[in-house]
């Protein structure tokens, strides 16, 4: 590839990077305005936004270099420690041509790397970033040696990924080069199409004359092109070969799995494939190692089920169930409290089916039924391994269930998913599985229920709110108890807005308005109080108002909240609410 192309290219990440055009919330300190003020949290879109602007202001560049992969090489430019204490971080180098990513370009000791870089003639060019920015950079040094110890399929090279990079920049554009590379190239090329874009599985769906590749982002299948089917059938075969499924057999369902890495980020592919009347259909779930490990604010939690979420690993005995309907982040919770877990002190297993994602340190194990080892023998045999942390995919009947509460009764953490609506229906349906109250009751630690919403994106733009919005905010936000509300927005009073954001849309999201998700929550915990309500039979009504007084706030409220704040919108809220099991 040409220098001039690769220059190009960054430079239209760059320009990518920096996202829309509309009007965003940042006020001239690039920062997010108060409402409210109940953020002990920054949304990170509306920081890289204010920093951009900076940026402008004074005829600087700006990068986000989240969205630029790092060749691992620049990093023996600056050591670790040295990158976070000055806030700066190589990211593209070009013969003498030097990038160089920095969060304040007075800072002394910044000064100081950037004059060593140009005493070793190096041709330095600053671009202003955010300290999340940098942060970001920086994790690369820390999962770069795990990775290198893990076999990988393949690495998807450095400037392939910048090239592939230019290239996709409209889903669109990437037929034409699909069509155009060998198949290995191709398969690359949606690799590296899928994880810039966030998606979460591709789908490559044989029809009768042509093949569709879709993917899933934020929950929602996109259409990304139409192939030839002999191009498809290429492609294909290329990913049987990689999997290492039987090539010769194409009338069968077959799984499979593979990784690639991009920088030094390994992704995990599983692959299943069923035969249909027009070929064989491929789903591919990609399984992000370097997404799984989001803090809890950023998966959305706030306020006081914030606190909660951080106080959970101090647990040394108790039940902690994620409720919800499938697609609803239950497995991202759950592997976000279990990778807290995960001391070295602490003996962590699971008992999954399937297992997701592989977390060092912790003993997995996969549940085969068609064996004989189902949930409730599977949880027998680790309990005599002598675990203090076990996670256990979900509980679908009495025997599990009966396993697991005895198993939090004697000093074990048991982490777990139960399909229901609500945080307190988990109480009843535990009870008509046929477990009883008095077990159920000291069993229990903490019921996390949840939906996944779409987080707008930073080209959102404001539109006055109408009438019938502000009526109903007005109703939501009456029925929170002031209790509760002040420990989720303590900022009092919180006030219906004139105005709210709107999904717009850019090249950032695919045109779609939003980009990435956040959970809305309600959190139970167990007390003696509700204990003994538990064990009098109370109803599911009754045992929900005594939380209520407890500061239960119910996940339409947490995302109505989440709404005030400009994090999604109304649609969404409801939408996600209204799911029932
Ligand atoms: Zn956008």
């Amino acid at each position: 590839m040409a220098d001039q192309s690769i220059q190009s290219a960054v430079k239209d990440l760059q320009q990518q990077s920096a996202g829309g055009t509309g009007s965003a919330p940042v006020n001239a300190n690039g920062e997010a305005p108060k409402v409210g003020q109940a953020l002990g949290w920054i949304n990170r879109e509306i920081h890289e936004k204010g920093v951009m602007t900076r940026a402008a202001e004074t005829a600087m560049l700006y990068v986000n270099l989240s969205k630029i992969p790092i060749n691992p090489d620049l990093l023996k430019l600056v050591t670790r420690d040295e990158a976070v204490a000055a806030g700066v971080m190589p990211f593209f180098r070009l013969g003498q041509h030097l990038r160089v990513g920095v969060v304040d370009p007075t800072n002394a000791s910044a000064k100081a790397i950037i004059d060593r870089w140009t005493a070793q003639k190096l041709e330095v060019e600053l671009n202003l970033c955010t300290a999340d920015s940098i942060e970001e950079a920086v994790h690369i040094y820390d999962v770069q040696q795990a990775v290198l110890k893990q076999d990988i399929v393949t690495n998807i090279e450095e400037s392939r990924v910048a090239a592939f990079e230019k290239e996709i920049q409209i889903l669109a554009d990437l037929k034409k080069r699909v069509e155009t590379v060998t198949a290995e190239e191709a398969l690359n090329l949606l690799e590296v199409g899928a994880i810039k874009t966030g998606a979460s599985d591709i789908h490559y769906e044989p029809e009768e004359t042509k093949a569709r590749v879709r993917f899933r982002i934020d929950g929602e299948l996109h259409l990304i092109f139409e192939l030839d089917k002999k191009i498809f059938l290429n492609i294909i075969n290329q990913l049987k070969y990689k999997c290492k499924m039987k090539m010769n057999v194409t009338t069968v369902p077959q799984d499979g799995r593979y990784s690639f890495a991009i920088n030094a980020r390994k992704v995990d592919v599983r692959v299943s494939l069923i035969p249909t009347q027009y070929g064989e259909s491929f789903v591919c779930r990609l399984l992000d190692s370097g997404k799984s490990f989001l803090s809890f604010a950023e998966m959305g939690f706030q306020g006081a089920y914030l606190t909660k979420m951080e106080k959970l690993p101090e647990l040394s005995h108790g039940m902690v169930l994620v409720t919800g309907p499938t697609g609803s982040g239950k497995t991202t919770t759950l592997y976000g409290l279990l990778g807290r877990f995960n001391t070295p002190e602490a003996k962590v297993i699971t008992l999954e089916d399937p297992i997701e994602y592989h977390i060092e340190g912790i003993s997995q194990s996969q549940i085969d039924e068609g064996h004989g080892y189902n949930f409730a023998d599977g949880l027998r045999t680790i309990l005599r391994q002598d675990p203090d942390t076990v996670m256990i995919g979900e509980i679908r009947d009495l025997e599990t269930a009966t396993v697991a509460a005895q198993a939090a009764l004697t000093g074990h953490v048991m982490l777990s998913t139960l399909h229901t609506n609500s945080a307190v229906e988990s109480i009843p349906r535990l009870v008509n599985m046929g477990l009883p109250e008095f077990i159920v009751g000291p069993a229990l630690h903490t019921i996390i229920a949840q939906r996944l919403v779409r987080k707008l994106c930073v080209c959102a733009e404001k539109r006055a709110v109408t009438p019938e919005e502000k009526i109903k905010f007005e109703t939501i936000l009456a029925g929170i108890p002031a209790g509760a509300l002040a420990a989720f927005m303590p900022a009092a009073p919180v006030v219906v807005p004139t105005e709210l954001l709107s999904p717009h849309g850019c090249e950032v999201c695919s045109k779609t308005g939003y980009r990435g998700r956040l959970v809305i929550t309600e959190m139970v915990s167990i007390d003696t109080e509700l204990q003994e309500l538990i064990l009098a039979k109370a109803s599911g009504p009754k045992l929900f108002e005594v939380a209520r007084k407890k500061g239960l706030i119910t996940m339409q409220e947490d995302g109505v909240l989440k709404v005030l704040q400009g994090l999604t919108t109304m649609d969404e809220v409801f939408q996600a609410t209204n799911i029932m099991l």
